[in-house]
């Protein structure tokens, strides 16, 4: 096999690799099976810079004169149809780097299209090691393939900063354990353009992925993050749903700071999740935003790790 036929053969391993990996992504929670149908809804925020709001994750794609930065490239399943988008909004231009605000699959879906193409990938340390490895997630008992290493972050970063793409200085923010573990939000100071990456969800409770890091405490001091960088007239782009007013945002941290007073008091008071459940400390708040079965579940075990309760065995043996 000549130099020629290895490379080909190497980029059918990718492309097989790239298949198997969106064959096997099942979509893990409950709601997204609307996924199926592609409709991506285009928001322009100014000039040449659009949020396209997909069926279960947001993207952002601003102009430079580098080529086009995206923040996130939604899931595989619609990524041929959001890089479609991108390009009828930014005919011929070339995506010239590509942020990942956290490893998920709704967010890394172009990441093997792109980086085939040239894109540089940029992400926070964290998830760029999630991405190279198969990821079993255990909440969920779905196991995620790595991906190739054409489709992984290049440029990696562990707290917050700002890069220069082509003209245009990008800021990134770090919010440590609120969603996963490597979540970032993305600046673009000129048009005061806010994107959340997945601290916030906009069209539904939000996932808090407690096995790669995420709790909901955290995700609160990411709510924290996210008002000082914002005011009154930032376009803050959600990671699912429509984008939203720094009023809009003001409520929902509201809203989880009485959800999680509530938590950490049945924690204490050594309530099981059953009991959470049955208790309701979501109920005024279902009617908007659905059923909170699966947000409670992972919301009150992602305490676990971090509040301890009054009954800990391992308290107890100390004193
Ligand atoms: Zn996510």
């Amino acid at each position: 096999m000549n130099s020629r036929e290895l490379l080909d053969s190497r980029r059918q391993l990718l492309k097989s690799a790239g298949s198997l990996a969106a064959s096997l992504v099942a979509l893990p929670y409950a709601g997204l099976a609307r996924a199926q149908a592609v409709e991506l809804e285009t928001v322009r925020l100014a000039d040449g810079l659009v949020a396209v709001i997909g069926p279960n994750a947001n993207v952002v794609a601003a102009d430079s004169t580098d080529g086009i930065i995206m923040v996130d490239g939604g899931h595989a399943s619609w990524s041929g149809a959001l890089l479609r988008t991108i390009d009828d909004n930014f005919p011929g231009r070339p995506v010239s780097a590509l942020f990942n605000t956290h490893w998920h699959t709704e967010q890394t879906g172009s990441n093997l299209a792109l980086g085939e193409r040239g894109a540089r990938i940029i992400a926070h340390e964290n998830t760029s090691l999630w991405l190279g490895t198969e990821v079993w997630v255990r909440w969920s008992d779905i196991r995620y393939p790595p991906l190739p290493e054409i489709a992984r972050p290049v440029t990696t970063f562990l707290d917050s900063g700002s890069i220069l793409l082509g003209d245009r200085e990008v800021g990134y923010g770090y919010m440590r354990n609120a969603h996963t573990d490597g979540d970032v939000c993305v600046l673009f100071p000129r048009e005061n353009v806010l994107v959340t990456g997945g601290v916030v969800s906009n069209d539904g409770w939000p996932v808090i992925d407690w096995w790669t890091g995420g709790w909901l405490g955290g995700m609160l001091d990411g709510f924290d993050s996210l008002l000082a960088l914002a005011d009154e007239n930032t376009r803050i782009v959600p990671g699912n749903g429509p984008v939203m007013s720094l009023a809009e945002l003001r409520s929902q941290h509201e809203m989880y700071l009485t959800i999680f007073d509530r938590l950490q008091t049945m924690l204490r008071q050594s309530f099981g999740t059953e009991e959470v459940l049955a208790a309701a400390p979501t109920a005024e708040y279902d009617a908007a935003w659905g059923d909170p079965e699966q947000f409670l579940t992972l919301a009150f075990e992602s305490l676990w790790g971090h509040l301890r309760d009054a009954h800990d065995t391992r308290l107890r043996n100390i004193a």
